[in-house]
Formats: structure tokens, sequence, C-alpha cells
């Protein structure tokens, strides 16, 4: 068994039994037959306790340019690239569109999985495809983007057919040689510089300082819980309970109602079990305050789900995999 505590964010002290960090995409399948759980930095991840063999993708680097345009570049990137390092890089060398989705923990590979988004931004519209090793099929696997079915915090990479089972070791992403700022989001807009606004790397910094003002340093998996997308008819049965309640209408009819608000207003902000706690600052954002065993940070996600559902009926589900143990 190994210390698992350095390899995720939450930083819970658990072990596993083995941990394989492939180097190349040589290395993939012999780790892929020896392993039953598949992470990048482990910075989504709540493990309810000692786990088996884990394959961890963070030793796969690199980069090449497919193909340039004069308005956009193709560039395909190992799985294993840290994802903050990979926007700085992109900034750097004049491919724009990530700037938004500044400072977001984890890798390259599992920003697919999870279609990370961010102060008005998400991958879907950059990814072209991805490739992975096919663990049930043993063989190497290109997925046109399309195939991937990335949507709100959601890719097929999630399913249980898929879930393990495939690698992703490189993804290819389109983007822009112009750069054109995205400043719909709020928070974003009040602090962005209006004289520095065309400057991408006061974009990437604005985004950067937003996010340390709100999130913890560590000690946490990011938002716990995913918004919750309703109905008309749940958001009204929602509303007659709480008619304050802050929602947002979706391009397909539905509504996205804010998780941290119905959480907050069910009284969590702050709450405790032992070493876990809803962060005061955000109560989307649990995190491990002291020492927290699996044990109280699953006492605490169920305390919440329980909570919210009897005080709201809307049931919550979280974002980040719980995995649990052997
Ligand atoms: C402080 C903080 C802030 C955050 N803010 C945001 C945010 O603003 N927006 C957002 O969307 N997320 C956010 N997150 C969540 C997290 O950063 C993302 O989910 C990130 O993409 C996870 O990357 P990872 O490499 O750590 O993945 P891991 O946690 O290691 O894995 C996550 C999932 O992806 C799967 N996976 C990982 N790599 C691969 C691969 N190569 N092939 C197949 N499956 C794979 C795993 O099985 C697991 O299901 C935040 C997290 C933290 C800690």
């Amino acid at each position: 068994m190994i210390p698992f505590r350095e390899y995720h964010t939450l930083g819970i002290s658990v072990s596993a039994q083995r941990l394989l960090l492939p180097h190349s995409e040589d290395e993939v399948p012999d780790a892929a037959a020896q392993s039953s759980y598949v992470i990048g930095e482990g910075s989504n991840i709540l493990p309810l306790g000692d786990l088996p063999s884990i394959l961890s993708t963070r030793n796969l680097r690199g980069y090449r340019v497919l193909r340039a345009s004069e308005n956009s570049v193709e560039v395909e990137v190992a799985a294993g690239e840290n994802w903050d390092r990979w926007v700085r890089l992109c900034i750097a060398q004049g491919w724009h569109g990530l700037e938004n989705l500044a400072a977001i923990p984890g890798t390259v590979g599992a920003a697919v999985v999870q279609n990370i988004g961010a102060y008005g931004a998400e991958l879907a519209p950059f990814l072209v495809s991805v490739r992975g090793w096919n663990k049930a099929l043993e063989a190497w696997q290109e997925l046109p983007a399309e195939a991937c079915e990335l949507n709100y915090r959601y890719s097929i990479f999630q399913q249980p057919e898929w879930r393990d089972k495939f690698i992703i070791t490189r993804v290819t992403l389109r983007l822009n040689r112009r750069f054109s700022p995205v400043l719909s989001y709020p928070d974003v807009m009040q602090r962005v510089n209006p004289t520095r606004q065309h400057d991408p790397w006061h974009l990437y910094e604005t985004v950067r300082m937003i996010r340390a003002e709100k999130l913890p340093a560590y000690g946490s998996a990011g938002s716990f819980f995913k918004n919750p997308i309703l109905s008309l008819e749940e958001l009204k049965a929602l509303q007659s309970r709480a008619p304050e309640v802050p929602f947002y209408a979706q391009s397909d009819g539905r509504f996205k109602v804010a998780a941290a608000w119905l959480i907050d207003k069910a009284g969590l902000k702050g709450y405790r079990i032992g070493g876990a706690q809803v962060y005061p600052r955000q109560p989307l954002v649990l995190v491990n305050a002291d020492g927290a065993t699996p044990e109280e940070f699953y006492a605490l996600v169920q305390h919440i789900q329980k909570s919210v559902y009897e005080r709201w009926g809307v049931q919550l589900e979280p974002e980040v995999r719980l995995l649990p143990p052997t």
C-alpha cells in the first residue's frame, strides 16, 4: 500500500494498493490492465476509504501543432499536461479562447471528462477529438468531439461503459489566433480594466484573482455538487417553497438553479462533521478543514443532500467523483 494523500487535492489520509504512473503512451496498456481507477491530478475525486490500484496520467506530457491557418490552430496535447500551465502556454503562443478557464486545477485529459467550465466559458467548443486506450477492446481509439457528447459538466467518459475503461492520452483542441475576450460573466466584467481588455494576460490574471478570493488554496475538490437543471414544473414547485431562488434559463427550455444558494439557505454554510466542512465563503465547496476521514466527508455529503432535499425537494448530484474502496 502507498500513501495517497499527496495524490488528490482533498488530502484525505488514505492509501492505494498501487499507483501506476506511465511516462509514455507505450506504457499505458500495461498500466491500464493492472489498475482499477484512472485519475489525473486527483482534483475532482473523493476517496471513500483505502483504494485499489490506480493509474494516473499526470506524467504523459507534450504537445504538437497539427495544422495552422490564419484564424485558428489545431494542437494535440498530452492528457497529463497540467491544465493551467497549458492555458498559459497557449496565451504565450498566441492561441486564444481558454483565458476564462485560468487556474482550474487538474490535467488536460480530465478537463474533457468533465467539460470544465468557469466564468462564462467551457472546454466543449474547442474540442476536436480525443485519443485513448480502450481497455475493454484492447485497442487505441480516436473519437471526434461529437462522440464525446460534452454537456454541462458532463461527457460520455463518465458513463460506466467508459469510466476507467477508456484512458484518454491525447486531446486535440482548435484555438483562435485572434483574441476576443469573453466578458459575459458579471464578476469578470466588473474587474477587467477597460483599457486592458484586449490583453489576454490581463483577462487571465483577472480570472485568477477572482478565483483566489473565492476558493480555498488547498483541501477541496472545487464545487462539490452540480447546479441542478430543472424542468419548468420542477422549478415552479421549488419556487412555491423558495420564491427568491436564483435560476438561469437554459437553451433546452430547462432551468439551472444555484446549488450554493440551496445549501446556504438550508442553513449549512460552515456546517461541519468532524474535519469535513461546508466552506464558509462558498457553500458549494466542501473542505478538509482538519484531518477529515473518508467517513466524515461522506457523512457531510449525505447530510447536505438530505437537508437540501427535505427543505427544497431538490436532489443534489455530486460533481466530484466518489471512489469506493477495494
Ligand atoms: C480549487 C478547485 C477549483 C476547481 N474549479 C473548477 C472550475 O472552475 N470548473 C470546473 O469545471 N472544475 C473545477 N474544479 C474541478 C477540477 O479542477 C476538474 O474536474 C479537473 O478537470 C480535474 O482534473 P484532474 O486531473 O485532477 O482529474 P481527477 O480528479 O484525477 O479525475 C476526475 C475524473 O476524470 C477521470 N479522468 C481523469 N483523467 C482521465 C483520463 N486521462 N482518461 C480518462 N478518465 C480520466 C477520472 O476517472 C475521474 O472520474 C476545481 C477543483 C478544485 C480543487
